[in-house]
């Protein structure tokens, strides 16, 4: 109507289009006065913070400062999404403070895994990506699993600073702050949300016992990963829960890959050898001849090929192509953000054109196992 409104709470623009961004006020809400966004009622009412997110320019916007106060960041990854869930110019917006980089959902690796190897592997990666961290801790908040040594990095780099929790959505960021709630139990009752300097960002920080808090900020959403574009309601069908099973596929030349219908993986060149799928176990595989998959896709998606249903089909980006040429003599996966990775298991190398939805990332690397 008239003017932009303000929520009365916290002070930031008001918005009925996106549920999921700062300022959303429901149309009822705008009956009632003081008019307050949906996160200030929830705040309020139910004591409940956390679940906001935000996208990479609104984080910078608001919490861009970081690096200009004396702090420890602790940023959550998540092992089953590495690149996809690392914060992009993290260095750039922590300035000097140190960086403990935690690395969560390790529960879902293959009992077999050597966790000092995966360890040393993201350190090279992290290396890689121009991220110097002080320390690297493998852990799982849902099995509790490295909690400890989570807490115990946390001490032994803290120094008397505020800490600051980062991490991209659906990482396991709540879990794992509950988790540090529920370690400081007696100090639940303190739990605070109070805004962020400068801002009108609300935090939920806890209390330490030296006058400094642990403060949990804002997920960031990154839509180069599959779990921000499919429907809710497969979301729990692409994201594992549960340790993972690798599928072996010997594949030669000129066959193809489906992967629900989300994404498809096509060995175009290349020797006679074996591939490695980690995916969700609720993802069906399906194998085709390359020749034949255009066709399968056309006929079968949201069917044979799903997820995504035939309705949620349309409102899923189409499949854009991306080439990978894999060299001779490496270890290699190809990680589909979101979705899972394809482990490389000959050192022969590959021709390799990986089909995903519009603005998915996908990369080859190292390879994780
Ligand atoms: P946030 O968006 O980063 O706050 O993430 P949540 O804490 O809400 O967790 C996102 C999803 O990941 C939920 O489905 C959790 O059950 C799941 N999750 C969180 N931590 C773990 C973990 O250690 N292992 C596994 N397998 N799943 C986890």
């Amino acid at each position: 109507d008239q003017e932009q409104l303000n929520c009365a709470g916290c002070g930031v623009k008001l918005q009925q289009q996106d549920p999921a961004k700062l300022g959303y006020v429901p149309q009822k809400a705008l009956e009632k006065e003081p008019v307050i966004c949906q996160r200030c009622f929830r705040i309020k009412h139910y004591n409940e913070a956390s679940g906001i997110t935000l996208d990479q320019d609104d984080f910078l916007r608001l919490l861009g400062h970081i690096g200009s106060t004396k702090s420890l960041v602790v940023n959550i990854v998540d092992i089953f999404d590495f690149e996809g869930s690392m914060i992009s110019g993290l260095p750039r917006f922590v300035g000097d403070n140190p960086i403990i980089l935690v690395v969560n959902k390790i529960d879902l690796l293959p009992k077999v895994t050597n966790l000092n190897r995966i360890v040393n592997w993201v350190q090279r990666q992290a290396k890689q990506l121009g991220l110097k961290v002080v320390d690297v801790v493998l852990c799982s908040a849902k099995k509790n699993m490295g909690f400890d040594r989570v807490i115990a990095s946390i001490g032994e780099h803290r120094d008397g600073r505020d800490v600051y929790v980062v991490g991209a959505t659906n990482v396991g960021k709540s879990t794992l702050i509950n988790r540090l709630i529920s370690d400081f139990s007696d100090l639940e009752s303190e739990l605070t949300v109070s805004q962020y300097p400068g801002t009108t960002l609300d935090m939920v920080k806890i209390p330490l016992d030296d006058g400094h808090y642990v403060i949990d900020t804002p997920g960031i959403v990154y839509k180069h990963r599959l779990t921000e574009l499919v429907a809710k309601r497969d979301l729990a069908r692409i994201m594992p829960d549960k340790q993972l099973k690798p599928l072996v596929f010997q594949l030669d030349e000129k066959q193809t890959l489906f992967f629900g219908g989300l994404a498809r993986f096509d060995f175009v060149r290349g020797a006679h050898q074996s591939f490695t799928i980690y995916l969700a176990g609720g993802l069906t595989v399906h194998r085709t001849k390359l020749d034949r998959a255009d066709e399968l896709y056309a006929g079968h998606l949201g069917e044979l090929l799903a997820p995504p249903s035939k309705a949620d089909a349309e409102s899923l980006p189409p499949l854009v192509k991306h080439a990978l040429h894999i060299p001779k003599g490496v270890k290699q996966d190809v990680l589909i953000s979101g979705l899972g990775w394809i482990k490389l298991n000959s050192e022969t190398g590959a021709e390799l054109v990986v089909h995903a939805p519009k603005g998915v990332k996908v990369i080859a690397r190292e390879a994780l196992i």
